[in-house]
């Protein structure tokens, strides 16, 4: 965006915030005693001690994701979960009852549900019936309040990548901030926009270390942006926003990417195969495409498929309710020995699965 003025978009309040000061940051050096915090001196009933504070800027395991993601840690803020930085995006650019965000549905819910939250209002636009984004449609929609733009690439629920060349006509055109969320940018064919953040000064990209790198349970959402806004990410999170274990654990996972690697390779040979196995069934319509670990398909009465899946204990998300997702379940791949069970099971559904193409 030519002529883009970050300042132009922060909230008043946000601009002029005092930012809480922690110990920590107070007093940043190695002292011979802290007793700076009210932190608990005689330590925990634990046999690793949990008795101080985190480091509020993570900076070790901002270091070990610099190396891996080619990325200054200056250009980079963790969240407790992505979930966290939408949280953040939406406080610090969004004036509640006044502002609004684009959406482009059917994609993540999170987006939506943050802006109720915070009483932003919501222009969805959707897809086009390729889930392609509309372009056209998003520009015409923008106007003077308009402050986010959420790009969800590989998509969630549809699994596909939007196209590389309509997302720079908006990094280019959006007079706002443009938030690319690649929570599945590891399974894709397409490449991550992190190299165009020196480019674009309206650009956040959003990744996490719950997919593709399996640590769902300890929170990590990524948020690679220029340092200004990174700026605005620290002044306004909780001061101690990511606990110390996930942490330690974090910089312990970041050292096996080799395993991450292998693991990602499975899983894109597994869906592949899985995509193959779901075509065959007569009463799966469509398998669409993926770039993601999961698969969209549009079965012929998804409700009833959905609940005969669930009472094989077989779970998998209904998004028929979904805008262009009419009887469609999303699948997430699985192991083999998972994927068989599923397969399994729709073969039982269909005692002769009548085969629908010849693939
Ligand atoms: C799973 C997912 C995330 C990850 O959220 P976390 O809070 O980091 O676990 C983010 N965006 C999309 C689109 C997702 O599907």
């Amino acid at each position: 965006m030519k002529n883009f003025n970050l300042d132009s978009l922060i909230r008043k309040n946000i601009k002029i915030l005092q930012p809480y000061s922690s110990a920590r940051v107070e007093y940043p050096g190695d002292a011979l005693v802290f007793l700076d915090a009210n932190e608990n001196s005689y330590g925990s009933p634990l046999d690793v001690n949990y008795n101080r504070y985190p480091d509020p800027l993570q900076l070790k395991l901002k270091d070990e994701l610099s190396k891996i993601k080619g990325i200054p840690p200056q250009n980079i803020f963790i969240g407790n979960g992505s979930d966290e930085v939408i949280d953040l995006a939406y406080r610090i650019f969004c004036e509640p009852g006044k502002d609004n965000v684009i959406i482009c549905p059917p994609t993540y819910g999170m987006y939506k549900v943050c802006a109720n939250i915070n009483d932003v209002s919501i222009k969805e636009v959707n897809l086009t019936q390729e889930f392609r984004l509309d372009v056209e449609a998003i520009l015409q929609s923008v106007d003077s309040n308009t402050k986010l733009l959420f790009i969800c690439s590989p998509n969630n629920p549809t699994g596909n990548n939007m196209n590389r060349i309509d997302i720079e006509l908006l990094l280019n055109n959006f007079p706002g901030i443009v938030i690319i969320d690649e929570a599945y940018i590891n399974y894709s064919r397409q490449k991550t926009f992190l190299q165009e953040l020196t480019e674009y000064e309206n650009l956040v990209v959003m990744q996490t270390l719950s997919k593709a790198w399996g640590l769902a349970a300890l929170r990590l959402g990524l948020a690679f942006a220029s340092e200004k806004i990174i700026e605005l990410f620290n002044k306004v999170k909780p001061p101690y926003n990511i606990n110390l274990s996930s942490q330690q654990l974090g910089i312990k996972a970041l050292s096996g990417i080799e395993k991450v690697n292998e693991n990602i390779k499975s899983t894109v040979e597994q869906r592949n195969i899985l995509q193959q196995q779901l075509g065959q069934f007569d009463f799966i319509r469509k398998v669409y495409p993926s770039d993601a670990n999961f698969i969209l398909v549009k079965a012929a009465d998804a409700d009833s498929l959905y609940k005969y899946l669930s009472a094989q204990k077989i779970v998998v998300r209904n998004r028929s309710k979904e805008p262009l997702c009419e009887n469609c379940l999303r699948i997430t791949v699985g192991t083999p020995q998972e994927n068989e069970i599923l397969v399994g099971a729709l073969r039982n559904l269909t005692p002769t699965p009548l085969r629908k193409r010849a693939n």
